[in-house]
């Protein structure tokens, strides 16, 4: 697994939801076993005592009504009936010294005299308490009573140790418990990953808008009135509202610059006639430069106005078949001085003519544009590689540059209107070469596409179809 699978597995809201989801799971039923295990356990030993509490008093009324006589014939009678059954039973004189002693037959390697003649009293019932570990599976639980005649009557009797109750208890625990935590995580994993779809479908939608400049992807929306579905349904009114504002944004520069064009022109000639007739060296050179600065904003206008001929699809091509790489030849050639001044060594890598009916005029000025960029964006002594391939029904025309490159924030908006990188204000331009670009391929049905890393250069890579 690669290491940004394994990272966006950790950061997954569904792995951490599912996760979570089977912690909370297994907590839970380990607190249920520890709350169940104490509550048997007490259970058990509880009956355990009422047992052998109720025979140390039959015991003990027998001792005092019958003597040690009658208490003897009590204790083998019932030895005699249930062996299984029996009680250790013992009677302790004055001195320590054992009256009587009865131990059942399963008790054969139990040394009945290691029973301490004493316990744990009990206030209520007037009786001490002794749990002594027998084996690993079973305890002898004892109950002491001090007779009238200050012998020590005891009861006693095996009973389930804790230990090993316990065990059996936790098998049967760690059985049910493995499959139900593994059946918990891979349900609530699915369960989460399946809820989470919505939210995925949110964020793809976001990335083709943001990385691809996809502005038209909608999150595909269901019927359902859940919050998931309703956050789709809200993020497309965002983005169908963005578009709307956009698109106004982008009407209205259209409707400036069709405006604009002619008063400006008019402006353009008025300046240019007031350069011929003034004899005012002065008013001449402010003429020149109004000259210069409407020609700087009639070029923006026209490039504004052809983007969005071309964006309308109203774009006038004139197709015929051309050759893609003397059009790059041509390209190359009228940027020769300006690489050489900049020392940048343009090479070419073309293989085959590249035989493609364009508007040879529309696809040199976008060819034009590309290479302007990088000679604009590369710093001296840099290289530039104009490559032009064959691939199937389509000719592939790239740029690659060793210039500064684009960083990832700004490579989706490059494409836009009167947009430009931070780092290019210092070079001329308008912000709107690329924008001529891309709309002058795609209304050849081309894609355009760039590639950079940061610090190595960028590449724009231009694909039309041949026909
Ligand atoms: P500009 O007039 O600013 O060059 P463009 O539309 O041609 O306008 O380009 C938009 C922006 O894209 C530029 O401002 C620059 O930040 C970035 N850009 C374009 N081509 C390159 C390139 N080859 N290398 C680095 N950045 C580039």
């Amino acid at each position: 697994m690669s290491s940004n699978r394994r990272k966006s597995l950790v950061h997954s809201f569904t792995v951490r939801l599912s996760l979570a989801l089977a912690g909370l799971f297994t907590l839970s039923a380990a607190l249920l076993f520890g709350l169940l295990y104490p509550l048997l356990a007490g259970a058990l030993e509880r009956k355990d005592r009422e047992i052998i509490g109720a025979r140390l008093n039959e015991c003990a009324a027998v001792y005092e009504n019958l003597g040690l006589k009658g208490l003897q014939d009590l204790v083998r009678r019932d030895s005699a009936a249930a062996p299984a059954k029996a009680f250790f039973v013992r009677v302790t004189g004055r001195q320590d010294s054992a009256l009587i002693i009865s131990a059942p037959a399963d008790w054969l390697l139990f040394d009945p005299a290691k029973v301490p003649a004493s316990g744990t009293p009990e206030p209520d019932s007037g009786l001490s308490w002794l749990r002594i570990p027998k084996d690993g599976e079973k305890d002898l639980t004892v109950a002491s009573m001090r007779m009238k005649d200050s012998a020590l009557l005891q009861v006693g009797r095996s009973t389930d140790s804790r230990e090993g109750l316990l065990e059996p208890f936790q098998r049967t625990f760690v059985m049910v418990m493995t499959p139900a935590l593994l059946l918990g995580v891979l349900g609530g994993a699915f369960f989460a990953h399946r809820a989470m779809k919505p939210v995925r479908a949110v964020v793809a939608t976001a990335r083709s808008i943001t990385d691809a400049g996809n502005f038209s992807a909608r999150v595909p929306e269901r019927v359902s009135r859940t919050e998931l579905a309703e956050l789709a349904h809200e993020f497309n009114r965002v983005l169908d509202k963005n578009q709307t504002l956009i698109q106004g944004m982008r009407d209205a520069l259209d409707n400036v610059a069709h405006d604009l064009r002619t008063p400006l022109t008019r402006l353009r000639a008025t300046a240019e006639t007031g350069v011929q007739v003034t004899v005012d060296p002065a008013a001449a050179e402010a003429l020149a430069d109004c000259v210069e600065e409407s020609d700087r904003v009639l070029t923006m206008l026209t490039v504004l106005m052809d983007i969005t001929e071309a964006e309308a699809g109203v774009m006038k091509l004139n197709k015929t078949p051309s050759s893609i790489t003397a059009l790059l030849g041509d390209v190359t050639g009228l940027y020769e001085l300006v690489a050489e001044e900049k020392q940048i060594t343009v090479s070419t890598d073309f293989t085959g003519a590249g035989e493609a009916v364009v508007d040879a005029v529309r696809m040199r000025q976008a060819f034009a544009n590309l290479l302007d960029n990088a000679l604009k964006y590369t710093p001296p002594g840099g290289t530039v590689r104009v490559g032009c391939q064959e691939d199937g029904d389509s000719v592939i025309v790239s740029f690659r540059d060793s210039g500064i490159g684009i960083p990832p924030g700004e490579r989706p908006r490059i494409w836009d209107r009167l947009y430009r990188g931070d780092r290019s204000r210092t070079e001329r331009g308008l912000g709107l070469g690329l924008s001529l670009v891309k709309a002058i391929v795609e209304a050849h049905q081309g894609h355009v596409a760039v590639s950079s890393s940061p610090g190595s250069g960028a590449e724009f890579t231009v694909k039309v179809p041949k026909i």
